[in-house]
């Protein structure tokens, strides 16, 4: 089954303008299939305690994936963790935010994996738009479209689609093999 899906959302639990219920609302209009929220850690690396509750507990025709936008603090590096039932999936999150060239981009990935969090992908896009630059092969990273929604026109700007069952896991271990296609709105 071939399913759209947003692997970057925030809510009102950190930057974004949409309660959880709301943000997933937006996403069946769109007719996507899956989303994973991904607010981010305060500046203690803490989230609300109703948080992850909260995001377990939505209710949608979607299949939602719990997530968290970590800061890895000495570089100010956002990663993107999505949480399967089983796996979870470690993007470096939009390196043309900070200006990386490519060279840079790589060192980022080895320091962030040798301090022991297991980078899958990397982002083409920044708030969905692409940057074409992390699109190569010398990054050695599955490369992802994300939206980063934090308000409209955010919504549905980039995604990738997935051909696989309707499972967090399968999904997970699909993108982490490159099994996908990346989509942009025109
Ligand atoms: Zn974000």
């Amino acid at each position: 089954m071939l399913l759209r899906g947003n692997l970057h959302a925030h809510t009102t639990f950190s930057d974004g303008v949409r309660t959880p219920q709301a943000l997933v609302a937006e996403y069946e209009r769109l007719g996507y299939g899956f989303l994973a929220i991904t607010d981010h850690f305060d500046h203690e690396n803490l989230v609300h305690p109703d948080y992850e509750e909260t995001i377990a507990t939505l209710e949608s025709e979607l299949l939602i994936f719990r997530g968290i936008e970590l800061s890895y603090q000495r570089l100010e590096q956002h990663v993107g963790r999505v949480h399967g039932d089983a796996e979870t999936l470690y993007i470096l999150n939009h390196p043309a935010r900070y200006k990386l060239s490519v060279a840079e981009t790589v060192e980022r990935m080895h320091t962030i994996r040798r301090a022991g969090w297991p980078l899958d992908a990397v982002e083409v896009t920044d708030t969905g738009m692409y940057r074409p630059l992390y699109d190569t092969d010398e990054i050695p990273l599955v490369k992802v479209a994300t939206d980063d929604a934090h308000r409209p026109p955010h919504f549905g700007r980039a995604w990738i689609e997935v051909d696989a069952s309707r499972d967090r896991d399968a999904i997970i271990r699909a993108i982490r093999a490159g099994d996908f296609r990346v989509g942009f709105k025109d």
